[in-house]
């Protein structure tokens, strides 16, 4: 067995709740390894007490940095001395790096959307979009298209509260914001008339929500791409739909993958090779 040394190895990891099936272990300890970094991945499963502990642990035990995820993404801000510009706006952290004692919050599902849409091509440019959620995830995607020029941009929610403060923050950035409560008739109009629609909600997720589609068949067409941040499974019931209609389908896992690979240099200070990433994305 590697004897962990003192010296150079390094502890990161994830903050969650129910996170023993996440895939960020194998993401992680995979590019250390591929990179001769000592870094090692551990999920730290926390109840909602003891996030301020953790967090102050992070300091504490010298870890050089974790990634966050549901439910903390937010609350964990309160607890952090620094976030960048990019949290301010999004609201939500799921990168942390102890810079010599100060924790700072950033969000790399922003570069993780941008990288995975990029890679497949897929341009926003006037384009009619509808982003369904407006959670964490949600921000993540909506600030990545502040940058894009879209046609109009829909976000669709259960709660419409939390769209009304979303269109509050990002009003000024995008042309045309909109704002719907899934299920309305408004909603639907806006779904079967989209270029692009995105599920930003756990409908589809193994376990929880498998059988569930934020979307029905008959309002998707061949015309449009469904992109799921889910990514287990690969292929949700939304992306189902989507490829029976002959819609095109993009999975959420390459975003999965994308931004921890940024959370990863973030932490090393390195660069990792487009072919390593791609490596992965064939084997995960
Ligand atoms: P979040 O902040 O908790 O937001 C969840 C969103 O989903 C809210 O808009 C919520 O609506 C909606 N929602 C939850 N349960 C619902 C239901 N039963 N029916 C309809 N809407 C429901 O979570 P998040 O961080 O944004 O994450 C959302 C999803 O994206 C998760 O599945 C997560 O795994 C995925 N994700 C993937 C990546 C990736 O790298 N691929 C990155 C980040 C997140 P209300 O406002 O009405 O509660």
């Amino acid at each position: 067995m590697r004897k962990l040394n003192k010296n150079k190895d390094k502890i990161i990891g994830l903050f969650g709740e129910n996170i023993g099936s996440s895939l960020s272990p194998d993401i992680h300890n995979y590019l250390a390894n591929v990179m001769g970094d000592k870094y090692h991945y551990f999920l730290f499963d926390l109840k909602a007490n003891n996030l301020k502990k953790a967090v102050d642990s992070i300091k504490i035990l010298n870890i050089r940095g974790v990634n966050v995820t549901i439910p903390y993404k937010k609350e964990v801000i309160k607890y952090l001395d620094k976030v960048d510009e990019k949290v301010d706006k999004i609201g939500a952290v799921n990168t942390i790096i102890n810079e010599e004692g100060i924790l700072i919050g950033k969000n790399t599902d922003v570069d993780g959307f941008d990288e995975m849409v990029y890679n497949k091509g897929i341009n926003f440019a006037d384009k009619k979009v509808v982003l369904i959620g407006a959670g964490g995830a949600a921000r993540a995607v909506i600030y990545y298209l502040t940058e894009q020029s879209p046609k109009e941009v829909n976000i669709v929610n259960r709660t419409l509260r939390r769209t009304e403060v979303l269109k509050e923050v990002f009003n000024d950035d995008i042309e045309n914001l909109n704002i719907a409560e899934l299920g309305s008739e408004n909603s639907n109009e806006k779904i079967e008339e989209a270029d692009i629609i995105i599920n930003a909600t756990p409908l589809g997720m193994a376990n929880r929500f498998a059988d569930k589609s934020p979307v029905k068949a008959e309002q998707i067409n061949e015309k449009q791409t469904l992109i799921d941040l889910v990514y287990n499974p690969r292929i949700t019931k939304f992306l189902q739909i989507g490829k029976k209609k002959k819609a095109r389908i993009v999975s959420g896992i390459e975003m999965l993958i994308f931004q921890a690979v940024k959370s990863f240099e973030i932490w090393t200070n390195s660069l990792v090779e487009y072919h390593v990433v791609k490596e992965l994305i064939n084997n995960l």
